[in-house]
C-alpha cells in the first residue's frame, strides 16, 4: 500500500496497474493519468490495517492521504473570487489541501498484493492534539482542526 502511494507520488502508472488486481480495473489508465497529472501527493497517514499477514489472504489499510490539486481550472476561480467576499481562511494555502479518507482492500495471490477496491469514508478528524493528517507537523488544533 505504501508503494502504491510512492508510485501515485511518482506517477508510475506501470507499477500502479501491475499491482491492481485484473479483476477490478475499469478504464484505469486514463483515470490515473488524470489523477496523476491534476494532483500532487503530500503525505500519506496509515490509521488502521486489518490482516494483510503472511498467513492471509485478504488485508485492509485505512489511511489518509493528503493533496493538493494542480488544476488550473480551481487556480482561476480562486484567483477571480472578489477581495470583498474572501476571508482569512479562504486565502489561507492550507485551504488548498485535500484529503482522500478510504479504506482500501488487498488480496494476495502467492507472494503477491493485489488492490482490489477502495471505499471513500468521511473526513478523517484526529484528536485536537495529535499531529494533523496534513502532514504539517502540527497539532490537529493548530492546523486544519482550527
Ligand atoms: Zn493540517
Amino acid at each position: 500500500m505504501r508503494s502504491r502511494y510512492t508510485a501515485f507520488a511518482l506517477g508510475d502508472i506501470d507499477y500502479l496497474l501491475a499491482t491492481h488486481h485484473i479483476d477490478y480495473r475499469s478504464d484505469a489508465h486514463t483515470s490515473l493519468q488524470q489523477t496523476i497529472q491534476t494532483t500532487q501527493w503530500l503525505n500519506l497517514l496509515v490509521i488502521d490495517t486489518q490482516k494483510g499477514q503472511r498467513k492471509d489472504k485478504t488485508g485492509t489499510v485505512e489511511f489518509v492521504a493528503a493533496y493538493r490539486s494542480k488544476a488550473p481550472a480551481k487556480l482561476s476561480i480562486t484567483l477571480g473570487n472578489q477581495k470583498a467576499s474572501a476571508t482569512d481562511s479562504e486565502n489561507s494555502p492550507l485551504n488548498d489541501i485535500g484529503q482522500l479518507h478510504e479504506k482500501s482492500q488487498f488480496v494476495r495471490e502467492g507472494p503477491q498484493w493485489f488492490y482490489t477496491q477502495g471505499d471513500l469514508l468521511p473526513p478523517y478528524q484526529p484528536k485536537r492534539t495529535q499531529p494533523c493528517w496534513c502532514g504539517s507537523r502540527l497539532k490537529f488544533k493548530q492546523c486544519h482542526g482550527k
